[in-house]
């Protein structure tokens, strides 16, 4: 079946598989196509734009992804969950003479949040959003049981990693994305079980290679060569991997390097029936990358341990049956419309951040409630009574079926991963009647500019004084002390990139 997106107007394909999920969902066939739905949910996703604010309550300085100009109070995490706070004080009577998202933004606007997602234990890692379980990271997005970890987004279970992106179990490495079980790796993709290597993709359980591509059980090769380990490591010390220039430049020879192979199927891991790239110990996925031990999903992105699932974004630890939504974790099921549901979650609509609740529609920010509709209390027979006359209104103003318009995000397009996705100029945002993030002044400074050392060997630790400027886009970025040391000891070059920019690159 074909159907016309509303908003792009191009053409997409419903299949059997999808319709049967739509009917087990009792939900009809999409309006939008799956990159319009895609985009729709990422908007609501800010993941690394960190602000310094005051917390609304105690007026205390706080780390927040929402920036002072946003309109609802925003508590630090500990007042908000104290017991002078209580989101059920902000409701609403449902009021059948507006659409829904009009009312449900009218909520949005006084609803307190907390400032920053982490889910204890974490040390010394404030800079950390969508994190837990982490020591001494900075910088790291969508990550747990992380230590000494920086830059980085969806890293799991890692120690001492910089830069890298949808990986784990990694050691020592640097800059490297979709890769598991490391130690000592740099600038690679895509691979398994290696070590002390450099720009490799594809590869599985190989150690000290450099630059190679779809290799097994290999040592000292180099640009899929084989070397002995004298020829080897004489070869490495001579390409001065310390210099930024020569590390450009070997970038660039893998580049040239890769195109002589075909895509590997390495990249399709124990599946069966899977389409797409970058899917791992899973069944019937359609449409779909960064999945693992999932079953019946299609539509989605980054999800682990999930079972039936279509347009859903970012889910880990038993999930089941879900529709258009974004951030699920743990135990969590049946939730349709939503962002943001945490632990022994059920029977969810429309809802805005949700912890251990059940049976709630249009709710904003709730912990451990029952029969809510816009933050008021119901009893179960006027939950029952109420919901349906609710559906049949919202199908009146077409909004039934949708997730919520772009607008109705906490935060601006330009904040969110949609950007990253999916990026738009600022004026492209504004023509959209999006709302765009203007840039801090305070984040331009003017400073004297400082030429890094092209050889790491010659950085020393005044350059932990300096301000940066990246060479992409001419944001101010600064280096850790952390991150000095790496480079130092693994002997790479500083980069010459903000990390937001390192990010893009990567992803
Ligand atoms: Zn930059």
């Amino acid at each position: 079946m074909k159907k016309i997106c509303k908003i792009s107007k191009k053409e997409f394909e419903i299949t059997k598989k999808d319709l049967e999920f739509y009917e087990k969902m009792w939900v009809p066939t999409p309006t939008l196509c799956p990159e319009e739905r895609q985009k729709r949910r990422l908007v609501w996703q800010n993941m690394s734009s960190l602000y310094y604010r005051e917390c609304s309550a105690t007026w205390k300085k706080i780390i927040s992804n929402y920036s002072n100009d946003k309109k609802f109070p925003v508590y630090e995490k500990e007042y908000w969950f104290s017991n002078e706070n209580n989101t059920l004080n902000f409701w609403k009577d449902y009021d059948f003479s507006k659409n829904f998202f009009e009312q449900f933004k009218e909520l949005q606007n006084i609803v307190p949040r907390f400032s920053i997602q982490q889910q204890e234990p974490m040390e010394n890692s404030k800079y950390c959003n969508f994190a837990s379980n982490c020591k001494n990271c900075y910088l790291i997005f969508d990550s747990d049981f992380c230590e000494n970890c920086l830059y980085s987004n969806v890293l799991k279970n890692s120690n001492n990693t910089l830069d890298c992106s949808y990986c784990h179990d990694m050691q020592y490495s640097y800059s490297s994305k979709n890769c598991e079980i490391w130690y000592k790796l740099f600038f690679s993709s895509n691979s398994i079980n290696c070590s002390e290597s450099y720009f490799l993709k594809n590869c599985i359980s190989c150690n000290f290679c450099f630059c190679c591509v779809g290799l097994e059980n290999k040592k000292y090769n180099i640009f899929n060569k084989q070397y002995s380990k004298q020829e080897y490591l004489e070869k490495i010390k001579s390409f001065k991997l310390g210099k930024y220039e020569r590390i450009s430049e070997m970038q660039n020879f893998f580049k040239e390097h890769i195109k002589k192979f075909t895509e590997n199927k390495l990249e399709w891991r124990q599946n069966e029936n899977v389409s797409w790239n970058y899917i791992y110990h899973s069944k019937n996925i359609s449409d779909s990358y960064h999945i693992k031990d999932c079953e019946d999903v299609s539509y989605s992105q980054s999800i682990q341990k999930a079972k039936n699932c279509i347009d859903t974004t970012s889910f880990w630890e038993n999930i089941e049956n879900i529709y258009e939504s974004a951030t699920v974790w743990l135990n969590s099921s049946n939730i349709m419309f939503c962002f943001t549901v945490v632990l022994n979650s059920k029977n969810l609509l429309y809802c805005d951040t949700a912890y251990s609740s059940q049976n709630c529609f249009g709710c904003i920010w709730i912990q451990n409630e029952q029969y809510c509709i816009l933050n008021k209390q119901y009893s179960k027979e006027e939950y029952q009574k109420i919901l349906p006359k609710i559906i049949s209104h919202m199908k009146k103003t077409w909004e039934w079926w949708e997730f919520f318009p772009i607008n109705n995000s906490p935060f601006w397009y330009n904040e969110t991963l949609a950007q990253d996705f999916f990026p738009l100029s600022e004026t492209e945002i504004l023509e959209k009647w999006y709302f765009y993030k203007q840039k801090e002044k305070s984040t331009i400074y003017n400073w004297e500019k400082y030429i890094i050392p092209d050889d790491i060997f010659d950085v020393d630790n005044e350059i932990l004084k300096k301000i940066l400027s990246c060479k992409i886009c001419e944001q101010n970025y600064k280096l850790t002390e952390l991150e000095l040391t790496f480079y130092k000891k693994n002997k790479i070059p500083v980069p010459r990139k903000c990390p937001n920019c390192r990010k893009l690159e990567r992803i």
